[in-house]
């Protein structure tokens, strides 16, 4: 499997990154957090996700405070806009917010986090200037179905539109059936959230099936293991697990190697087959 993908623009990204969704929150987890981040670019994850909502800034402060000890062009760091600031009146200021938490003069990827009221044509003309004066390398969406990415790129610069992050994972594969293939037609990476459905609660029998057992077993894997495999077998794929525990961090990390054969993909497609008919867009 390939580490990094190459977005429309040149930019290169990792494929496989650090979610931090309630990370900086609580006071107390604050050090073990920070140590897992740092466990994390160490052992190549040098991919981080936040977003402007996440603890409303706290988790931006946590990853600002943990890679201002590394060399900033070694990292790449994605965070998101909400939709009510996606316009002209308040991205800059959003922006140079996230900008300054985290310690950085620019992002590498800056997502609108929801389809939101303010005109997409707006929003993707800001995303363009921030871009070409170099405040974000690429820009992208998320939570986007099919036909919003079809409504996206089509205003004037849309087709810049570099990844759309979207909830998948084994036990929720929806987008297998037309937003993922349309993406990789538009040659459009899919961000994965929650590729380890939150530790299986997101399907119940996920992780504690049998089948499933099985297969990691066979490639001496986790479970959580086989769940990020699963994801980023495909080559338009990026994953952004999240977790406070240095242990687990190490694990995820540790996926590159383990190649499902087709015995694997018969046993996953019976037990969490992907819909044969257009579902709407999982979300959390
Ligand atoms: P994940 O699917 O990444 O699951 C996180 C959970 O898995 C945590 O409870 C974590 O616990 C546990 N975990 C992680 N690794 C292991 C392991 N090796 N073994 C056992 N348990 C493990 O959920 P998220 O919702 O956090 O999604 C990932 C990221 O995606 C977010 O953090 C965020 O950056 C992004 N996201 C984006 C959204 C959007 O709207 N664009 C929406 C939701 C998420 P522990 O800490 O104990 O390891």
């Amino acid at each position: 499997m390939e580490k990094y993908i190459q977005l429309t623009n040149g930019v290169m990204m990792p494929r496989l990154g650090m979610g931090t969704w309630f990370l900086g929150e609580n006071l107390h987890t604050r050090e073990s957090e920070m140590e897992a981040l740092r466990t994390g670019i160490e052992a190549g994850m040098r991919l981080i996700d936040t977003a402007e909502m996440y603890g409303n800034g706290l988790s931006e402060q946590l990853i600002g405070q943990v890679i201002r000890d590394y060399d900033r062009d070694s990292l790449f760091i994605v965070s998101k806009v909400l939709p009510g600031n996606a316009g002209r009146k308040r991205i800059r200021k959003s922006l140079n917010h996230s900008l300054k938490l985290l310690r950085t003069d620019y992002l590498d990827m800056y997502l609108l986090h929801w389809p939101g009221s303010i005109p997409l044509e707006e929003t993707v003309m800001c995303m363009e200037e921030l871009a070409a004066e170099g405040k974000i390398r690429a820009w992208g969406v998320s939570n986007f179905d099919t036909d919003e990415m079809e409504e996206v790129t089509s205003v004037p610069g849309g087709s810049h539109c570099a990844v759309n992050q979207v909830l998948y994972h084994l036990g929720s594969r929806g987008i297998e059936y037309d937003l993922l293939p349309w993406q990789e037609r538009h040659n459009i990476p899919v961000m994965a959230y929650c590729p380890l459905a939150q530790a299986g609660s997101l399907r119940n029998g996920l992780v504690s099936n049998k089948k499933l057992l099985a297969v990691a077993d066979k490639h001496e894997i986790s479970v959580m293991q086989l769940l990020l495999v699963f994801v980023l077998q495909r080559d338009s794929v990026i994953a952004i697990p999240r977790s406070r525990k240095k242990e687990h961090v190490l694990e995820n990390a540790k996926v590159w190697d383990v190649v499902l054969d087709k015995e694997d993909m018969e046993i996953i497609n019976k037990e969490f087959p992907a819909p044969k008919r257009k579902v709407p867009l999982d979300i959390v």
